[in-house]
């Protein structure tokens, strides 16, 4: 988590000036908060890295992802094709702002594919909620073909890909809406955090109403500003912000130091027959956080994890068995265990989560083994590493018998 590698003057020179004025709130208090909008500054840093005509601070990556599904136009008992890899909110904003997650298969790039969406969509298919995986980019040229050839919405969680981009173009901005987290394992952090971001003038709106109770932000008493939508509270803090634009300032040197060590330590590993990597849609647009390995068999990758277990390595995630990021650990949403009932229990769900068919997915997490990349390392850090990786590999390869 590089972000957090980084915490020093800068992050606190932004806090100390929210903490002087004793302006927390993003908004109105102009005679107090000596000139300091740290939320608005913010939101322009993010649009400078990624281009995004607007861009709106919320207070995490779910309330953003829930925020640009609903701006979208997403909801009640519409079907939203999802991936089975991601992290679960992803799958949790389409249930909670009423609508049907439909799981389709991912491939070697972590995300949904194009083919695999193609196969999910149903007559009451509305939309995908696109998940950037792993700090790079779903195959944005298919998926578009598909989007547009069934009139799709198109969202995208890129909240592990601030940052990265696919021929240009950065993560979030392909579909209607996006969204991106500053939560504590992220690029940059704010402790809590999120962003979205839309090219459309409208849905940009929609969302800024949205997240703070429909006020719309026009005039200077707050109180009498009007509410074209009911909305809830998604806002972030100046605090928050503060630290998140002292951090996403630092994010184009990060990338570019992750970038370095995630091909030094691939140099290295890709000596070793057997070990391979996740596809990248856009090699160049990779935001580098992790270092994602693809091994020969899932077999292979769980005797690699326990060879490095053995080993003392750490830092890695095998996410085949993680309970928050792949669908198999998900019993509660299996059986829709909830606390008070959600629409797809009074709707029905549109698939059986408990039998879902997803080879491919099962598949490929189950190759997978993901480090994240430190922007901190030493040279001598991350060859020590990357042995350390190959001999479990070969280790966890070797025939029984031999
Ligand atoms: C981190 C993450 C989120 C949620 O972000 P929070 O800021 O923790 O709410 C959503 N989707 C993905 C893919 C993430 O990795």
């Amino acid at each position: 988590m590089p972000g957090t590698e980084l915490f020093g003057a800068e992050e606190r020179k932004e806090v100390n000036d929210v903490m002087e004025t004793g302006v927390l709130f993003r908004y109105g208090h102009d005679a107090q908060r000596n000139n300091h909008w740290k939320a608005k500054d913010f939101e322009a840093e993010v649009r400078k890295i990624t281009g995004a005509k607007y861009a709106h601070a919320m207070s995490s990556g779910s309330t953003a992802i829930a925020a640009a599904l609903a701006a979208s136009g997403i909801g009640t008992g519409d079907e939203v094709i999802v991936p089975p890899f991601t992290f679960i909110a992803s799958v949790e904003a389409v249930l909670f702002i009423g609508a049907l997650p439909v799981f389709a298969e991912i491939d070697e790039t972590l995300c949904l594919s194009a083919e695999g969406i193609e196969k999910a969509i149903t007559p009451k298919t509305k939309g995908i909620c696109l998940v950037h995986m792993c700090g790079g980019m779903a195959d944005m040229d298919a998926i578009m073909a598909v989007v547009k050839k069934h009139n799709l919405i198109l969202v995208e969680d890129a909240g592990q890909a601030f940052a990265a981009s696919y021929k240009g173009t950065y993560t979030g901005l392909f579909g209607t809406a996006g969204s991106y987290s500053f939560d504590f394992f992220k690029i940059a952090t704010a402790g809590e955090g999120g962003v979205f971001v839309t090219n459309d003038e409208e849905v940009y709106k929609k969302a800024d109403v949205y997240s703070d109770h429909g006020h719309d932000h026009i005039g200077s008493n707050r109180g009498m500003e009007n509410h074209p939508f009911l909305g809830f509270n998604y806002r972030i803090s100046e605090l928050h912000a503060a630290v998140a634009l002292a951090q996403t300032r630092k994010v184009p040197g990060i990338k570019e130091k992750n970038l370095y060590n995630k091909k030094f330590l691939q140099n290295i590993l890709s000596k070793t027959e057997g070990i391979g990597f996740a596809k990248l849609a856009d090699p160049s647009g990779d935001s580098a956080t992790f270092l994602n390995i693809l091994m020969p068999t899932p077999e292979i990758a769980k005797n690699t994890v326990a060879e490095m277990n053995v080993a003392g390595v750490g830092g890695f995630n095998y996410w085949f068995t993680n309970m928050y990021h792949f669908v198999n650990q998900w019993d509660h949403l299996k059986n829709l265990k909830t606390i008070s009932k959600l629409p797809v229990q009074v709707l029905g769900a549109p698939q059986d989560y408990n039998n879902l068919q997803l080879p491919k997915s099962q598949e490929v997490v189950g190759r997978l083994i993901s480090f994240g990349v430190r922007c901190t390392w030493t040279e001598a850090e991350m060859t020590t590493l990357a042995e350390k990786i190959s001999a479990a590999a070969v280790k966890a390869m070797k025939p029984v018998n031999a």
